[in-house]
């Protein structure tokens, strides 16, 4: 057999990497507690389990459905759209369902990209960006984005030799790893600098739902200009605690989003009829749910971060996410300190490494994990004297 290049290229999966410490800890017979994986640990809410249910005893819903999402999901979708974010949406020409955000954004790579164009992306970074890039035979370009800049991407700073040869540019508010949001400035900045560039905005809201003391986070399409240049990847995943069902949308430019509908009707065949139809009364009223499940994550934030704060940590509470990212104490690095932790305290986190060059020095926490387990964690950082000195 021979491999392509394409998949010689492509670096073994972060999650990968640290299941197998994880089993390697386990096997050990070390207690881990698993502040790892941006998994919600909460169930997906009853009242759309009990529309699943009569969804799914539905014939109707047993053949293909449309490519581009049901007519009654993309409607939801725009109602949903303008209620939260006050932008109207065209349900037939700017929303397009997708088997989770991912597969959307790794599609848009081959939407809008030729080999050897360039993908902006901000690092640290969700790593799909990077892979995906690579995937689609592009170039990746990482734009440091580090706690200096409030972990906005330095957009002065990219070299004009690389702007004539880009693309796209992906932006990731509220942000994973970091739990940063950005500026309104910013915003309009980036639709400026996609304008002059003649570059497409493509924006990651997977978490515009999990943010605290009431800041929703924004849409770029909310901003003057936004539409005309910016595509957005928006899920139910992290917002409903329905990683494993599968279902996100596109919105935003219509040019974009047709493209992206083009790559995809040759490559999937959309999403289950019955998923679409269970989450329409959840786009409808998510207001409710979404504030009582951001009471739990601001929670749990705050314990993490007073925890950490009480060992020598210096942390701002993060405004939204279920990520806390934290600089290492001195004199390691990243995936050294996370293994260490793990050997000693039986606690998992990720190293910042992980997602980009300008993530060394940083690891992250996910909350997704209850109360009491989180206590227990900053209870065996002190008892292992694990400070953060600088
Ligand atoms: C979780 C996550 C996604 C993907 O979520 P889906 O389950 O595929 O919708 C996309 N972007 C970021 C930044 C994420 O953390």
């Amino acid at each position: 057999m021979q491999l392509t290049e394409r998949i010689k290229k492509i670096p073994p999966y972060l999650f990968a990497l640290v299941d197998k410490k994880k089993a390697e800890a386990r096997a050990k017979g070390i207690d881990i507690i698993d502040l790892g994986i941006g998994d919600p640990d909460l169930p997906t809410p009853d009242f759309i389990v009990e529309e699943m249910v009569k969804a799914v005893r539905n014939p109707q819903n047993h053949n293909y459905p449309p490519y581009d999402g049901t007519l009654p999901f993309r409607t939801a979708v725009s109602q949903w759209f303008e209620h939260r974010f006050g932008v109207a949406i065209d349900p037939s020409t700017e929303v397009l369902s997708l088997i989770g955000s991912k597969e959307g954004i790794a599609h848009s790579f081959l939407t809008f990209l030729d080999a050897g164009d360039i993908a902006l992306l901000p690092d640290p970074g969700y790593p799909a960006y990077q892979v995906n890039a690579l995937i689609a035979g592009a170039i990746p370009y990482s734009v440091p984005a580090t706690e200096a800049t409030n972990y906005e991407p330095e957009l002065d700073k990219i070299p004009a030799e690389i702007i004539a040869k880009a693309k796209i540019l992906f932006l990731n508010y509220p942000s994973n790893p970091t739990g940063a949001v950005a500026s309104d400035a910013f915003y309009e900045k980036a639709i400026a600098f996609a304008k002059q560039h003649n570059i497409l905005i493509c924006m990651d809201l997977a978490y515009s739902e999990v943010y605290f003391d009431g800041l929703k986070p924004k849409s770029i399409l909310q901003f003057p200009g936004g539409k005309d240049v910016a595509i957005e990847f928006h899920t139910l995943s992290k917002t409903f605690n329905m990683t494993g069902w599968r279902i996100g949308m596109a919105v935003g430019n219509a040019e974009a989003v047709q493209a992206l509908g083009k790559i995809k009707t040759n490559m999937d065949s959309g999403i289950f009829k019955a998923i679409q139809e269970a989450v329409i009364p959840a786009l409808k009223d998510y207001q409710p749910f979404v504030d009582a499940q951001n009471k739990i994550y601001q929670l749990r934030r705050d314990i993490i971060v007073d925890g950490l704060n009480s060992l020598g940590w210096a942390l701002q509470k993060p405004k939204a996410t279920f990520y806390i990212w934290a600089p290492i104490p001195k004199g390691t690095t990243s995936e050294q300190f996370t293994i260490d932790l793990l050997d000693k305290t039986g606690i998992l986190v990720v190293p910042g490494s992980g997602y980009g060059q300008y993530g060394e020095g940083y690891f992250r926490i996910s909350i997704t994990t209850p109360e009491p387990r989180l206590h227990e964690a900053i209870e065996r950082l002190r008892t292992h004297n694990i400070r953060y000195t600088a």
